[in-house]
């Protein structure tokens, strides 16, 4: 997916010019100076409704999607964008340690000009609880760069990070905007493309001084609009945990994480970082883009087969020898694959919905799955509110 905008910088070269006399961060407004307020809400509403594509059951190219799922056992893992900014990522720093949660923060390496910046990189690196990760250059839009551009944005910051000390591992695209070219360029440096589970909006919040406005982003339901700490914590039970968007850049940020920690602590969470391979065993399993996997109605002979996560479930091998998943009205698609329809499943004497596959070219017209036969099927609609419907699928063979 591509983005065309960028967000925070936009918000961290506003926030420089609206905190005069403050150590102002630095920013690389200068490239994003013909933004509207719309092109920010569009694009930051693109990648919201990428991260949440469910029917993605793969990283693919995206910058923006983590490859592991969950469960994630209530064990988050905090992420801080766009710094260092001296006048916010100290402080962050230290209420971090006050509270012993780890963090990784994801640098522009055209922010660290001078002996102060290096200072608080040093300081990130000296603390076995910390990461210092590559967020590029000057936080372009890397979807919109030539392949040179790309490789600098990337590489320049890498050597800022090695000067620092810090081992190169992670990196974050800005907005989460990449392309297959942009993915492939960090991933043969042997960077691991991070991405989010939870985004704070802390961006929208510290824009509107700690009010989110429904015209900069609408995703933020209207009882969260002057409570970050509540929407991050709305966000976090959706998901159960997982790896958490903040920007160390902004005042408002610094302000909050006190209190989000505090929060997430009484219900139970845990700190971990993006490098726990419990928690994020893909994204830290290979360097290479993740295999091609099965997908509902693709021939299979065991559960192993089908081990794919979508809709929160994972596909398991149905006795008729086609993956598949439980359904109430409602099957995933997926691009290259035959489409899918829910009906009952013919060999079990109680009202359950299956997924099964069309009957397609894809599958032979279902000659490829020989425990099943083409057969007009009306849809299981269970508890769902999917209108009544028959498709040809194929049906598994009673037994
Ligand atoms: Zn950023």
């Amino acid at each position: 997916m591509r983005r065309l905008f960028s967000l925070p910088a936009l918000f961290a070269f506003a926030l420089s010019v609206s905190t005069a006399g403050c150590a102002t961060p630095p920013d690389d407004g200068d490239d994003h100076g013909d933004m509207t307020e719309s092109d920010v809400s569009a694009a930051f509403e693109q990648s919201f409704r990428e991260k949440d594509d469910a029917k993605a059951d793969s990283t693919g190219c995206s910058g923006v999607r983590v490859p592991d799922r969950g469960p994630f056992a209530k064990r988050v893992a905090l992420t801080f964008d766009d710094g260092p900014n001296p006048a916010t990522t100290p402080e962050i720093v230290a209420t971090l340690r006050r509270h012993q949660v780890p963090a990784t923060f994801f640098i522009n390496g055209s922010r660290v000009k001078g002996d102060t910046e290096k200072a608080i990189l040093a300081d990130i690196v000296s603390d076995a609880n910390f990461k210092l990760a590559n967020h590029t250059w000057s936080h372009v839009n890397m979807a919109e760069q030539s392949s040179a551009e790309v490789a600098r944005q990337i590489d320049k910051t890498s050597d800022v990070l090695t000067a620092a000390g810090a081992p190169l591992e992670f990196f974050r695209f800005p907005f989460g905007s990449s392309t297959c070219a942009t993915a492939e360029a960090a991933r043969s440096r042997g960077l691991k493309i991070t991405g989010w589970h939870v985004d704070s909006a802390d961006w929208c919040f510290a824009a509107g001084g700690g009010v989110c406005k429904p015209a900069t982003f609408r995703y933020v339901p209207d009882a969260y609009r002057s409570d970050m700490k509540g929407y991050v914590m709305s966000q976090v039970h959706a998901t159960e945990g997982g790896i958490l968007l903040f920007h160390d850049i902004h005042r408002s940020t610094a302000d909050a994480l006190e209190g989000i920690i505090e929060a997430l602590k009484a219900d139970g969470y845990t700190f971990t970082n993006v490098s726990d391979l419990n928690t994020f065993p893909k994204l830290n399993g290979s360097s290479a883009p993740p295999a091609p996997v099965a997908f509902v109605g693709d021939a299979c002979k065991a559960s192993t087969d089908c081990a794919f996560d979508v809709w929160g479930v994972t596909g398991t091998c149905h006795t008729a020898g086609f993956c598949s998943i439980p359904c109430e009205g409602f099957c995933p698609d997926k691009a290259g694959k035959a489409p899918t329809f829910c009906v009952q499943d013919p060999t079990q004497s109680t009202p359950a919905g299956v997924c099964v596959p069309m009957a397609v070219s894809e599958n032979g017209h279902c000659a490829d799955l020989p425990g099943t036969l083409d057969a007009s099927a009306d849809r299981y609609v269970g508890t769902s509110n999917a209108p009544a419907k028959t498709a040809e699928v194929c049906m598994p063979v009673a037994p």
